[in-house]
């Protein structure tokens, strides 16, 4: 049965959700929860690479695509890779992650960001996050590991374990910036370097500066559903040349320039974002100012729509930070997976896609045993949290 949309005073939540989210998104439906938008240059530039040919691993927009990167993000170094996963994973390895090592990252996240430690070998360690941004909560994080933690030869090693703590990844969660002054603060007195998965943050600022530049190195994407897209793809940002020159060359085989000899010097991976692909994102990124502006204005359209809901509040950007808003969320304030789900449903039935947060990753089957901090704010956020269409179109068309 389809829920009527209704917002008088004796509507249901259910209805009264409806009708917030009828009256800022257009009346055609379903409605997607994130679809990229071409409206520029995509076509062009990818016929170029088709018309001469340089479709693969080099070509002058791959290297057009890590410059633009580096003048948008401030960033020193833009290293592009094939996928986010990849960016992260590298982006890792280059840091100093090893073979049973173990790196802190939320519970609250995607599972790539777990998976890339893993694929360094490492063992993902949780924690929990804080309300006010979704990312990890730096003052919960400082007092467990106050515990868990200690100091050792200048790395951090976990008092029950045994193992080093050789790297914490904040991740900012929809594009709102995470705490990185508190976060780089406990990194500095502990030694344990951040990564930061700036996936989902392309465009976001902290106190005025781009999110993924302020660790040792931080790892963007380009999936079809960010803010941008190049189809498939990421990008390592770094401001050492050192680590910008071994992520180059750990995700393009770790080849010593020759004219004709084929001599790698490490065991690499092909990582490489291959030009077709960049075109594309060179493309995108001259939109992203448009973008970004509009998705603002549907953020504000939301806020607005939620503000006097006394079961739900809209998500806003930290204070301090400019959030890119990648992804509207509103989260019920007596957070409720009960609830949740039938908000969820009441939606989908009537072609509003929208969607909740991750499953923690500790609820995972492979990542049940990891070692974790108690996670009362992320669980909370798990079970309150409901994301809302947000694609660059429906933005760009709703200019308040
Ligand atoms: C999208 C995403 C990634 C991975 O990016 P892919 O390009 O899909 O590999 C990593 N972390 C987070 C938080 C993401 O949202």
């Amino acid at each position: 049965m389809t829920i009527p949309i209704s917002s008088t005073p004796e509507a249901t939540l259910e209805q009264r959700f409806l009708h917030a989210l009828a009256s800022v998104l257009p009346a055609t439906r379903p409605i997607a929860l994130h679809e990229p938008l071409f409206r520029g240059n995509e076509w062009s530039y990818v016929k170029e690479c088709i018309d001469t040919g340089w479709v693969s691993s080099v070509g002058k927009f791959v290297d057009g695509f890590e410059r633009r990167l580096e003048e948008i993000t401030g960033s020193r170094f833009a290293v592009a890779t094939c996928s986010g996963t990849a960016a992260l994973h590298a982006a890792l390895k280059v840091s100093g992650v090893e073979p049973g090592d173990e790196v802190l990252i939320p519970a609250l996240t995607f599972v790539a960001t777990a998976n890339a430690v893993v694929h360094c070998g490492g063992i993902p360690h949780f924690v929990d996050s804080e309300e006010s941004n979704l990312g990890i909560c730096a003052a919960s994080l400082r007092e467990y590991l106050h515990f868990v933690a200690e100091r050792n030869n200048g790395f951090a090693r976990n008092r029950q374990t045994g193992r080093r703590i050789s790297a914490m990844v904040p991740m900012h969660a929809f594009g709102h910036p995470s705490d990185l002054e508190g976060l780089l603060r406990i990194s500095n007195e502990l030694s344990i370097p951040l990564v930061e998965d700036a996936a989902e943050s392309l465009g976001s600022l902290y106190t005025g500066k781009h999110t993924g530049t302020f660790g040792k190195l931080g790892a963007l994407s380009f999936n079809g559903n960010k803010i941008v897209t190049t189809g498939g793809g990421g990008a390592i940002l770094t401001q050492d040349p050192l680590l910008a020159r071994h992520a180059k060359h750990i995700t393009t085989t770790a080849k010593i320039p020759h004219c004709w000899e084929f001599v790698h010097d490490e065991i690499a991976w092909n990582y490489r974002l291959p030009n077709l692909n960049a075109a594309l994102g060179c493309a995108q990124l001259e939109s992203l100012p448009s973008i970004i502006s509009s998705k603002r204005n549907l953020a504000e359209r939301y806020r607005k729509a939620f503000a006097d809901d006394p079961d739900l509040r809209f998500v806003e950007e930290p204070t301090g930070s400019r959030s890119n808003y990648w992804l509207c969320t509103t989260m019920l304030r007596n957070p409720d997976v009960g609830l949740r789900n039938r908000l969820l449903a009441a939606a989908n039935d009537v072609g509003f896609m929208v969607r909740p947060a991750w499953n923690l990753l500790c609820t995972l089957p492979m990542f049940a045993s990891c070692p974790s901090a108690p996670l009362p704010v992320a669980r909370m956020l798990a079970d309150g949290i409901i994301n809302l269409p947000s694609s660059p179109a429906i933005a760009m068309n709703a200019v308040v």
